[in-house]
């Protein structure tokens, strides 16, 4: 009995953060990296959201995710707003300052579903502090993955206030946030 209740609370617990992950508008790759369900229980999750939201469109993303690092470093803007995320992401544990550890044997992330939930809180406080984010749901998942891995970019601090950065993970002077450039 025990077993089946728990292995139901978990089932239960997937499907509500797919459901989550949906309306971020999160493509079926990435609820699948985040839920274990398969694909085709997504698309029929998908189907149903729609159903119960009354064909309310939610935009579905198809072909590839997000895949250009350099794109959170861009401009001093998505610097912002990356950096703004990241730090979200830390202070409510999506992320680890010491990244690699959260990385397993096989180099995959470890994603749980605790995380994934603190992941969509994460990027609906940063929509909730920049008026017209630049960086998609998918984009943030993108952006704690590569930080996660740390192979290309990392998080580093201002070297005037301290303030969380991401920063290239080759970049060799100290990094200054906006505020401290100016
Ligand atoms: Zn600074």
């Amino acid at each position: 009995m025990r077993i089946s209740d728990d292995r139901y609370q978990r089932d239960r617990q997937r499907i509500e953060i797919a459901v989550q992950f949906i309306e971020h508008e999160a493509r079926t790759r990435t609820i699948r990296q985040w839920t274990g369900l398969t694909d085709d229980r997504i698309r029929k999750l998908y189907r149903s959201y729609l159903r119960e939201h009354q064909g309310r469109l939610v935009p579905r993303h198809r072909g590839k995710s997000p895949q250009q690092v350099a794109h959170f470093v861009r401009t001093a803007r998505l610097r912002h707003e990356s950096a703004l995320f990241a730090s979200i992401c830390l202070m409510t544990g999506v992320i680890a300052e010491a990244a690699p550890s959260a990385v397993g044997n096989s180099g995959r992330l470890i994603q749980n579903m605790q995380r994934a939930q603190l992941l969509c809180r994460a990027y609906d406080s940063y929509r909730g502090l920049i008026p017209r984010p630049l960086l998609s749901f998918e984009h943030a998942e993108f952006l704690v993955r590569t930080l996660q891995r740390g192979e290309e970019l990392r998080l580093t601090r201002c070297g005037g206030c301290g303030a969380v950065l991401v920063a290239d993970r080759l970049a060799l002077r100290t990094p200054h946030c906006y505020g401290c450039v100016s």
